[in-house]
């Protein structure tokens, strides 16, 4: 209950925000200004700009799942397009998939956690308790 007497003082001071474009820009899902992570994958412990404490964020595994199935389905299509097209040697596949894989890969998955996070923030989601049975 407390975290919802809250969420309702933030709306009243913070307009809502859309949870795709704070989380893929990197930026705090209550004010939309502070940074969201403090390094490429780590979410900082709270707001520079407006406090938020960022203790909520739990994203476990759902952004990995994500950016997999995501990176997975645009990296092996550009692949066999490519593959279709120039019918290259298979080291220039290694040359140029490897390292587009992992700079897309940790990009996509930057993205999916902040997306995540500012879900999370929005929906108030969090982790079962027995006092939340009834
Ligand atoms: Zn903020």
């Amino acid at each position: 209950m407390a975290s919802t007497k809250k969420q309702s003082q933030d709306k009243a001071l913070y307009p809502e925000l859309s949870s795709v474009s704070t989380g893929m820009a990197g930026r705090c899902p209550r004010c939309g200004q502070g940074k969201l992570f403090k390094s490429m994958l780590k979410p900082v412990n709270r707001c520079a700009v407006c406090g938020l404490d960022m203790s909520f964020a739990e994203e476990g595994d759902g952004p990995a799942v994500f950016a997999i199935l995501i990176m997975g389905f645009v990296i092996a299509g550009l692949a066999l397009l490519f593959e279709n097209a120039f019918h290259p040697p298979v080291w220039l596949h290694v040359v140029i998939w490897v390292p587009v894989t992992f700079a897309l890969s940790v990009w996509c998955l930057r993205a999916m956690k902040g997306i995540m996070i500012a879900a999370q923030y929005k929906t108030d989601a969090q982790e079962g308790r027995l006092a939340d049975r009834d």
